[in-house]
């Protein structure tokens, strides 16, 4: 392909997509836009630091081939005011990766965002936001370290698809006409109106690449976060389409939340990833108080927008917060804060979310081993008070360097101790391997617990009963009471008698029929005064469907079985103890 200003590297090979998959040469050509403002200064710093440590981990075996692509006020000079040439998109569509600084969006040329043009016009549809803790980073929270969380947010769909219709427009008036009239809707007079689409193709293809990452990446589990409880048919409806390509498309890798518990007993499967899901207004809880549970988060464009900006602000804001833009044919990396002008060509600022949005792209190559350099050796330079002025600001005695001088010592780092820095990545994932199996035997020792503590309401039988506890048929009273007490339960399940069918014995029964009697409970076998025979529901039912067996029989506690036989108990403690939790009725 011809250019006018764009020069293709002639030593470097393209990167390709090939059947779904990245292959990538081990001398790609990757294009790079340096953007506006500051972005000059932060380019150049990240661009040596990625070099270096590309040249560390593979000793000269593999190499970047850089090319300057333009967009923003560069492309506009050179392009006679062209913000975003054809070139550039051809490029970028031709070389598949690319990382670019920050770009002022121009006043009255036609674009209502630089950023939203290459989205749409790459068709980048997966934002894409890696937030994690590196020490000494200022941070509010107490355990900052536990962050380390991925958001896939969607890019094109949502309220962000633009359709919207001013107050008092004709568009307007002629929308809430039919909305009145055909359908039947309510709603104030000279409401602005917005449309919400949410389709499965959209929603599948979001779900299935936080999916891939999942694996490529060895994570734990993807959260679907939707608010699905009240906006059934677009939220509630990305949910069930993304367990749908989880199930249809990697059965074989994945299982969901609730296999875990009910199939799994809360222990997750070597090399499978669990699939699950939560309402969007709890995930901000959970995500300041568990943020060791919550690994990948897949989710729609307005939650994913407040999500990523809370997350990159409980360690260290928004100004260190790495992006990219990841679609089918084409990813763009990007630093998400601006321009910041004031600062521009003074090497002054921090490079961070440049520089880290680079060790996202090099994870996008599989080029892991130059981005774990980085990873390490930034916590380092960060604890040893080497910072830019805004870090500075937060620290106690920081010497206060400039972008460059914050490269240079990074580069130190990288290239004076790499097998040290390996080593301190390698201890981090084996700490959080430590983390993730002490969550397990938590769930395997309580999975009740341990799923009302994740923030997940427990909706049927299955979710909350435990496992049942029998003596046989012609075990005595006492032996059946001592097992109670060693169990600390207070009813237990009798095996089944000469005619197959099992029964329960209760406190209640002791009391009944052997105190009150004035019976032996060393002679008396449980078989006579077993009840019998139980009353039962599907490991399925709901919890109200369980309380009204319990009202319509009078009984304190139902047996819960599967396929004809009894596999746990619920019993009224139990369902109290869900609403004292969670609290009862229609949810809001
Ligand atoms: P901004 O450029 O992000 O700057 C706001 C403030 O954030 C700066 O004054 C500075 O704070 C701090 N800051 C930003 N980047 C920093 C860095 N690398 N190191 C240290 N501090 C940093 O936001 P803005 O002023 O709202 O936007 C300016 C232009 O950027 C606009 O034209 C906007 O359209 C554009 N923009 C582009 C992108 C993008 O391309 N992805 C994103 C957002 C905005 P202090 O003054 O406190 O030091």
């Amino acid at each position: 392909m011809a250019y006018r200003h764009i020069q293709m590297p002639t030593d470097g090979d393209k990167i390709r997509m090939v059947q779904d998959k990245l292959q990538v040469p081990d001398n790609p050509i990757i294009g790079y836009i340096e953007g506006d403002g500051i972005g000059p200064d932060i380019t150049r710093a990240s661009l040596r630091v990625w070099n270096a440590a590309v040249e560390k981990a593979y000793g000269g075996r593999r190499r970047i081939h850089w090319c300057e692509l333009y967009m923003g006020e560069k492309a506009a000079q050179l392009f006679d005011g062209d913000y975003f040439p054809q070139e550039t998109k051809d490029t970028l569509k031709d070389i598949a990766v690319a990382i670019k600084g920050p770009l002022t969006t121009p006043v009255g040329e036609g674009y209502r965002s630089l950023n939203v043009a290459l989205r749409q016009q790459l068709d980048l549809y997966a934002c894409v936001r890696p937030v994690r803790y590196y020490q000494d980073v200022p941070s509010p929270l107490r355990h900052p370290e536990q962050v380390d969380v991925v958001v896939f947010r969607e890019n094109t769909e949502d309220v962000y698809a633009g359709i919207e219709y001013e107050s008092g427009s004709p568009e307007n008036e002629r929308l809430a006409r039919f909305l009145r009239d055909e359908l039947g809707e309510r709603f104030f007079e000279d409401a602005g109106l917005g449309v919400k689409p949410i389709s499965p193709f959209g929603s599948k293809r979001l779900v299935r690449k936080a999916i891939r990452y999942a694996i490529d990446q060895g994570r734990e589990s993807v959260t679907l976060v939707h608010k699905g409880n009240i906006m059934k048919y677009t939220e509630g409806a990305f949910r069930t389409w993304g367990y749908e390509v989880a199930k249809e498309e990697f059965r074989d890798r994945i299982i969901t939340e609730e296999e875990l518990y009910n199939e799994y007993g809360g222990k997750q499967p070597e090399g499978k990833i669990v699939v699950k899901d939560r309402i969007a207004d709890i995930i901000f809880q959970l995500l300041l108080l568990r943020p060791s549970e919550f690994d990948i988060i897949a989710t729609m464009n307005l939650n994913g927008d407040y999500l990523s900006d809370a997350l990159a602000a409980e360690v260290g804001g928004i100004g260190i917060a790495p992006g990219g833009n990841i679609g089918d044919e084409v990813a763009v990396f990007e630093a998400t804060h601006g321009t910041a002008p004031k600062y521009a060509n003074q090497d002054k600022v921090n490079p961070s979310s440049m520089l880290l949005s680079g060790v996202l792209m090099l994870e996008h190559m599989g080029w892991n081993e130059a981005a774990d350099l980085i990873n390490a050796a930034y916590p380092q330079v960060i604890g040893e008070k080497f910072v830019t002025y805004d870090f500075a600001r937060q620290m106690q005695d920081a010497h206060v360097v400039s972008t460059s001088v914050f490269a240079d010592t990074l580069i130190a780092k990288i290239t004076g101790s790499a097998s040290d820095l390996a080593r301190l990545e390698q201890q981090r994932r084996e700490t959080l391997e430590n983390e993730r199996k002490q969550r397990e035997a938590q769930r395997v020792k309580d999975p009740l617990r341990a799923m009302k503590a994740s923030g997940r309401r427990p909706m049927t039988a299955g979710h909350v009963m435990s496992a049942i506890k029998s003596v046989p048929n012609d075990a005595s009273v006492e032996e059946a009471i001592s097992r109670m007490g060693e169990q600390g339960i207070s009813s237990i399940l009798v095996e089944p008698d000469a005619q197959g069918v099992w029964g329960i014995m209760t406190q209640r029964d002791i009391v009944t029929k052997i105190v009150s009697a004035n019976r032996s409970a060393s002679r008396i076998k449980v078989n006579e005064i077993a009840t019998r025979p139980l009353v039962t529901v599907s490991v399925d039912a709901t919890l109200q469907a369980i309380s009204m067996t319990m009202a319509e029989n009078g009984i304190r506690r139902v047996v819960i079985e599967e396929r004809g036989a009894p596999v746990g108990i619920v019993s009224e403690t139990d369902l109290v103890e869900i609403v004292e939790e969670f609290g009862w009725g229609p949810e809001e």
